[in-house]
């Protein structure tokens, strides 16, 4: 989208503007450079300052697409009415060639837990979601493999399959509907889809209730398989689980990654946040997450901390580094302790 890279760079918009404390961090060496294979990078963007103004902040710092929340993610109760803003968004989004969206589903939904009320107001929640998103132009539903609080994997497995085995039957199966994408878990509380092994006994036991494999994709979130004891931390790790995933799974499931660095230790089964090359994965590893050839297809979107106070084109930056194989700069000390986005209401995971 050369075009848009262009206007983007001359937008005046207010949120364009960067206080000097984060400019002087730097917004990335190589902010307008293209990733390697047209591949796509954008952020989960907070939409409390408009949906409008969200597209444009996309296209402000540098961002090909970006993923939101339809509704509050922390809620069960879905609102009734599509919001107002939904047709200049899409407009907007258009205008700034901004793309694949999607739409992260609400933390509440757990498909795999054994308790029955929990599995239908999950069935119905992500069912919304997958309704509202022909709308919003969303090419992706993104939701949690959830938990089998205590019932064992495979028992969480079977459960699951046939949770998005219903919601499936139930969502629109259009030319533009969005593909149901399932995120891998870091482990805590009996999360389910852990290793690889785990995601594809997942897509297996779907595949199995008859539900065809171009509906349901896979999201590999990098915090995620850090703190589930999967190594990423070198271009050798990234190259042994691409490779894994080619033979067990199939490379075209791979929709999306949640470009995240991580906080924890690996293997601790914790998930929090950091931003890029700032983290326990550090840069060798996201770099090649984000530029392995085999990937290209693939939509990144980064789940940083602070989107909300400049830190989004901070990230954007680091990322866009990473991936011309410049090291991004060091952060400082309060930077590193920003609330990581778990803990905020309305934050991505
Ligand atoms: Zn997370
Ligand atoms: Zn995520």
């Amino acid at each position: 989208m050369p075009a848009r890279r262009s206007d983007s760079a001359a937008t005046t918009s207010p949120l364009a503007v960067e206080t000097s404390a984060i400019a002087a961090i730097g917004a990335g060496a190589a902010l307008r450079s293209p990733l390697p294979g047209g591949r796509r990078l954008g952020a989960h963007l907070p939409l409390g300052p408009g949906m409008v103004r969200a597209a444009e902040r996309a296209a402000a710092i540098g961002a090909d697409t970006l993923q939101l929340f339809a509704d509050n993610p922390t809620a069960w109760r879905r609102r009734d009415a599509l919001p107002d803003e939904l047709p200049a968004f899409r407009s907007k989004v258009a205008e700034l060639g901004l793309g694949p969206l999607a739409i992260h589903a609400a933390y509440l939904v757990n498909l795999a837990g054994p308790d029955p009320d929990l599995f239908e107001r999950s069935i119905g929640v992500l069912s919304r979601e997958l309704a509202v998103a022909p709308a919003y132009g969303a090419r992706f539903v993104n939701v949690h493999v959830g938990s089998h609080r205590g019932a064992g994997v495979e028992a969480g497995i079977a459960r699951l399959a046939d949770g998005v085995a219903r919601v499936l039957a139930e969502a629109p199966a259009g030319a533009d509907a969005a593909t149901l994408v399932l995120e891998n878990s870091a482990g805590s509380g009996d999360g389910l889809g852990t290793t690889v092994d785990e995601l594809a006994r997942i897509l297996d036991a779907i595949g199995a209730r008859g539900i065809a494999t171009d509906r349901v994709g896979l999201c590999l979130d990098t915090a995620h398989l850090w703190g589930a004891g999967v190594a990423i931390g070198s271009a050798d790790d990234v190259d042994a689980l691409v490779e894994l995933i080619a033979a067990r799974i199939g490379l075209e499931r791979l929709s999306m990654v949640h470009l995240n660095d991580s906080r924890v230790s690996f293997g601790s089964r914790g998930d929090r946040h950091q931003h890029l090359a700032a983290g326990e994965i550090g840069g060798d590893g996201l770099a090649r997450i984000l530029t392995h050839p085999a990937l290209a297809h693939v939509a990144y979107y980064l789940e940083t901390p602070g989107m909300d106070e400049g830190y989004d084109a901070v990230n954007m930056g680091r990322a866009r580094d990473l991936a011309a194989g410049i090291r991004p700069p060091q952060l400082p000390p309060e930077a590193l302790e920003m609330r990581g986005s778990r803990s905020r209401a309305a934050g991505p995971s």
